[in-house]
């Protein structure tokens, strides 16, 4: 790491600290990873080299390629799916990985994490920019969290940070106590978050084309809930987890917003169809457990953060670690 990348972790573990606090603070962040990203970011052509080695091992090992709605809907052996949750943060990456599957006429499937608060539609054309480079077999979709995004943007003016110190505080877990005592309010709001997110859905589409699956983003409110769930009660827990991105879009919410499918949503112990990822720059462990998958015949929907590639740490890289290890049909 060079001089300036280390003042720039400085200033970032600093911004980092006000990030909670308000939506300006946010967006220097995201501008800090930018500067980061063009310190410590990797050329294009990298991370076309990376993804070209993956394929080329994914094909000696006998994979075929599709869309992540196509996977869900046949999972069949060895069938491999790229799923691209796009953040702010993952945009210029993300066209490095667009050239690379179109060069190889591999499908993606890139889901946009663009209508959240208001730093995500500050980035709203860079978003734009990418959906108009796809061309078959690129598939574009939504990557939400339909509770938060109603929130923040109805209740505190698209500011995250706001919203953020109110999830934290003693009024959210009163309003979720109320929603567990209070059926006919738990539903209202349910309609609410519903009504909004048709209406996200319907601008996704005016703005970014044709989409027809939605990816679940964690979401501030699972991260706020989830170390307090236990103390909550049963009911409170409950309808906290129910508002968590996964088991809030439900066939039935997805039809009415005129969406196919959840990607996230295909799983089950008895399903061939399994999901791994990059899980913040492992991967050496995600190289070992799309092996592991592999030998044990699954459809495999491959998430990956475009970022990862692109000024974070990663633990190997998939050139090196792939030309050490051998196609898991071939031993
Ligand atoms: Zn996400």
């Amino acid at each position: 790491m060079n001089q300036s990348a280390g003042f720039l972790d400085v200033l970032k573990s600093r911004v980092y600290a006000l990030g909670r606090r308000s939506s300006l603070a946010r967006a220097t962040i995201a501008r800090l990873r930018r500067l980061r990203s063009a310190v410590l970011g990797q050329r294009p052509d990298f991370i076309v080299g990376e993804l070209a080695a993956l394929l080329a091992f994914l094909r000696d090992s006998g994979c075929v390629f599709r869309s992540c709605t196509a996977l869900g809907s046949n999972p069949e052996p060895l069938a491999m799916a790229f799923r691209y949750d796009v953040h702010v943060r993952d945009i210029s990456a993300g066209h490095a990985f667009l050239q690379a599957h179109r060069s190889q006429q591999v499908p993606a499937s890139l889901f946009l994490f663009w209508d959240y608060s208001g730093l995500e539609h500050s980035y709203s054309e860079q978003f734009g920019a990418l959906a108009a480079a796809r061309i078959p077999p690129i598939e574009i979709g939504l990557h939400d969290s339909p509770v938060d995004a109603h929130l923040i943007q109805s209740r505190f003016g698209y500011d995250r940070g706001a919203y953020w110190a109110w999830l934290n505080s003693p009024d959210a877990m009163t309003w979720l106590a109320t929603m567990a005592a209070d059926n006919s309010q738990f539903e209202a709001f349910n309609d609410a978050v519903l009504q909004s997110f048709v209406f996200r859905v319907r601008a996704t589409k005016e703005r970014f084309g044709v989409i027809s699956a939605v990816a679940a983003h964690g979401g501030d409110l699972r991260q706020a809930l989830l170390p307090k769930l236990q103390a909550l009660g049963p009911e409170a827990a409950q309808v906290g987890r129910s508002l968590f991105a996964e088991p809030w879009l439900t066939p039935e919410r997805l039809a009415a917003a005129g969406l196919a499918t959840c990607v996230d949503n295909y799983g089950g112990a008895a399903s061939n169809w399994c999901q791994t990822s990059d899980r913040g720059g492992d991967i050496a462990g995600m190289v070992q457990r799309i092996q592991n998958l592999l030998r044990r015949k699954k459809a495999v929907q491959l998430l990956l953060h475009p970022f990862t590639w692109d000024g974070t740490k990663r633990n190997g890289e998939l050139s090196q670690l792939l030309r050490a290890s051998r196609a898991p049909f071939k031993e």
